[in-house]
């Protein structure tokens, strides 16, 4: 089950308590998930969770950073434009580490310094907890179905950059392959400013 995933995570980071503590988040996220999958969502924004439930976006980006460690509920995937062609690629941690675009092949973008601002990261939902909640919901009565909001804005995802900021803001490491990615990428920036 999707919360008790989340609890074990906590179990394992006991400092994720000092962000938000489980007893609070876990049934936020609870209603969060099975909203935003009736509205035919397969990942959670935490600016949207941020906004709903009125915490700081630092503090969710980070649980949410936990939370897509890789045995985790949710699952890091990368959206990016490419700056030859406008396709949209939609990555893994895999694909963007070698990053080509799957339309025109063009490959240059991950050297420029304005590439993490233009990646955005989505959390999804890994397909059993997407099923999961999908098949609770079924079951439930459509009466106690709310709408949503839509005193909302359009909140757009966080970029990978934010990510690695707020992941480095952490006083405990939350997913050392984010880590890992991070140097990487850094690694590929520095290549391409120093053959200017
Ligand atoms: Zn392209």
């Amino acid at each position: 089950m999707f919360i008790q995933e989340l609890a074990n995570i906590y179990s394992k980071i006991p400092y994720l308590n000092e962000i938000i503590p489980f007893y609070e988040i876990s049934p936020q996220i609870e209603l969060f998930l099975n909203q935003e999958i009736r509205l035919g969502a397969n990942n959670l924004n935490p600016y949207r969770f941020s906004y709903k439930f009125a915490h700081d976006p630092k503090d969710v980006i980070n649980l949410f950073i936990a939370f897509s460690a890789s045995d985790g509920p949710l699952k890091r995937m990368y959206r990016y434009e490419c700056s030859e062609c406008e396709e949209t690629n939609i990555l893994s941690d895999e694909e963007i580490k070698n990053f080509k675009c799957y339309n025109c092949y063009f490959d240059g973008d991950m050297e420029k310094k304005e590439f993490l601002d233009n990646v955005k990261v989505i959390f999804e939902i890994k397909q059993p907890y997407l099923k999961e909640v999908k098949n609770r919901l079924k079951d439930q009565a459509s009466s106690d179905i709310k709408s949503s909001q839509s005193g909302e804005a359009k909140l757009g995802s966080p970029t990978l950059k934010e990510i690695f900021e707020m992941n480095r803001l952490a006083k405990q490491p939350l997913d050392n392959e984010l880590e890992r990615l991070e140097e990487y990428i850094f690694r590929s920036l520095s290549r391409g400013l120093s053959s200017i």
